[in-house]
C-alpha cells in the first residue's frame, strides 16, 4: 500500500527524524490561511499523489506571500498531474501540503528497501539526491552506496557509520545523518514498510539534516499488524477496477495491454502473460481468481476485467484442481449472460472436471472458441485480433 509524502512524513517524525514545518490543504484558502500561519518567507506547495517525480510535472511551488500560496494551491488543486511516474493519463491532485521553504545547502538520498536477491533489507544512500537520482544510478553508479541489513542481527552501527562517512558530508553533519539512518531502518522495520525513501534529505543553510521529501510503501501482507497505518489508505489513488477486484478478495492488477486474461493461480497467471507476449501481444491485466473460487467470484472476475475498455479480447485459461471446471465454466456462463461479451473470447480448460466443464460451456450458446492447450489458445487469440485489424 502506498501512502502519501504528508503521511510518510508524520511516520519519520515518529521516529524522530526531522521534517520541516507544514500542513495540508484542501482548498486554496486554506493554503493562505496555513502559509500566513508558517510565517514570512517562502512556503513551498506540493501536490499530494501516490507518484513521484511530481517537480518535473509542475506539482511543487514556491510561493514568496500567502497570497501567491493561494493561487498556487488554485493551480495545483485538481489538476491532472503529469510525471514520470504517472502514466500519460496523470493523477489529480486532491490535497496540496504547504511547507515552510528551505535554504538547501546540498541535496542527499536515503532510502531502504528489499535487496530480494540477498534475501534482507538494504539501505540505499547518494551525496548525489534530488530529482535526478535515476540518472545517477545509471550514469555514475559508483555514487550510489548500498549496505545489506542482516534481518537477525539488524543495522550494525559501524554500517550506519560507513554511510554516513561515505557521503562526503562535514563532522557536525555526519554526527546527524548516523542516528537519522537507524531511526530510518527502524521505521522500515518496525512498520513492514517495502520502500521507505526520502528524497530529498537535505543539508539546510543552517547545516541541519532535514527531510524534505518522504514516500514509503507498506507490505500489504504486514498491515494486519499495523491497524492505524490502514487508516492512511487513500483509494481514490487507487485503480478504481484494483479496489473493487480487492473487494471481492480477486488477486488483480491492471496492465496496459489488450488481452484480458482470467486465470486461476499465479504461477498459471504469469505464464499466459508470457504467452501473450510471444504471440506479439500485451496483456491488459494480471487477474489470479485463485485456487478456491466461487461461481460467484469467477462472474465478479468476468464482470471487472470486460469493463476494461482496453480489452480487445478474453483468454481464459484453467488448470482445474481445487477449482474445478464445471465450477469456472458455470461462473462464466452466468456472468456470459449478465453481461455484452463486446470482444472474442478464447477458452483453454485441463484438469479436474474438465468434460462437465466443457459440456456446460458448450451447451451454454455463449459464443467463444476453444482450444486444446495453452499455446494454441494464445495464437487463436493473436489471429483472431489480427483478423480483426485487417478487417478494419
Ligand atoms: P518529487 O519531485 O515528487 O520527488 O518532489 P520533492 O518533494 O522531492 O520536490 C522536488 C524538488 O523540489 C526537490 O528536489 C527540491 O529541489 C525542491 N524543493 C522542495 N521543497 C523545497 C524547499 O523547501 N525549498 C527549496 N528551495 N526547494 C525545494
Ligand atoms: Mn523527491
Amino acid at each position: 500500500m502506498k501512502i502519501h509524502e504528508y503521511q510518510a512524513k508524520q511516520l519519520l517524525k515518529e521516529f524522530d527524524i526531522p521534517i520541516p514545518r507544514g500542513d495540508l490543504a484542501e482548498t486554496p484558502e486554506q493554503a493562505r490561511m496555513i502559509a500566513e500561519r508558517l510565517g514570512t518567507g517562502t512556503v513551498v506547495v506540493k501536490a499530494q499523489i501516490h507518484a513521484g517525480g511530481r517537480g518535473k510535472g509542475g506539482g511543487v511551488k514556491l510561493a514568496s506571500t500567502p497570497q501567491e500560496a493561494e493561487k498556487l494551491a488554485g493551480q495545483i488543486l485538481g489538476m491532472k498531474l503529469i510525471t514520470p511516474q504517472t502514466g500519460p493519463e496523470g493523477k489529480q491532485v486532491r490535497k496540496v501540503l504547504l511547507e515552510e521553504g528551505i535554504q538547501i545547502k546540498k541535496e542527499l538520498y536515503l532510502g531502504n528497501t528489499i535487496d530480494r536477491a540477498a534475501c534482507c533489507s538494504m539501505i540505499i544512500a547518494s551525496e548525489a539526491g534530488g530529482m535526478e537520482i535515476e540518472e545517477v544510478a545509471k550514469a555514475t553508479p559508483e555514487k550510489i552506496l548500498r549496505e545489506q541489513v542482516d534481518p537477525i542481527v539488524g543495522l550494525r552501527s559501524f554500517q550506519a557509520r560507513k554511510l554516513a562517512y561515505g557521503l562526503g558530508l562535514d563532522k557536525s553533519i555526519i554526527k546527524q545523518a548516523v542516528p537519522l539512518i537507524s531511526s530510518l531502518y527502524q521505521l522500515f522495520q518496525n512498520k513492514d514498510c517495502s520502500l521507505a525513501e526520502i528524497n530529498p534529505l537535505v543539508v539546510t543553510g543552517d547545516d541541519r539534516l532535514l527531510a524534505l521529501d518522504a514516500k514509503i510503501e507498506l507490505d500489504d501482507n504486514g498491515l494486519y499488524r499495523h491497524r492505524e497505518l490502514l487508516e492512511l489508505r487513500d483509494i481514490y489513488e487507487e485503480e478504481p477496477l484494483e479496489v473493487e477486484a480487492s473487494e471481492h478478495k480477486l488477486s488483480y492488477i491492471k496492465l496496459d495491454g489488450s488481452v484480458g486474461c482470467l486465470v486461476n493461480g499465479a504461477g498459471l497467471a504469469m505464464a499466459t502473460m508470457d504467452l501473450i507476449k510471444q504471440v506479439g501481444l500485451e496483456p491488459a491485466n494480471f487477474l489470479d481468481v485463485g485456487g478456491q473460487a466461487s461461481a460467484e467470484m469467477v462472474e465478479n472476475a468476468f464482470r471487472i476485467l470486460l469493463s476494461d475498455k482496453n480489452v480487445k479480447a478474453v483468454f481464459i485459461n484453467i488448470f482445474g484442481g481445487i477449482l474445478r471446471c464445471d465450477t469456472l465454466a458455470t461462473g462464466i456462463v452466468e456472468a456470459g449472460r449478465k453481461l455484452e461479451l463486446r470482444v472474442p473470447m478464447v477458452i483453454r480448460l485441463e484438469g479436474t472436471n474438465v468434460e462437465q466443464g466443457q459440456e456446460i460451456l458448450n451447451n451454454s450458446g455463449l459464443n467463444f472458441t476453444g482450444a486444446a492447450d495453452m499455446k494454441e489458445a494464445a495464437e487463436k487469440i493473436a489471429q483472431t485480433l489480427n483478423a480483426l485489424k485487417s478487417a478494419k
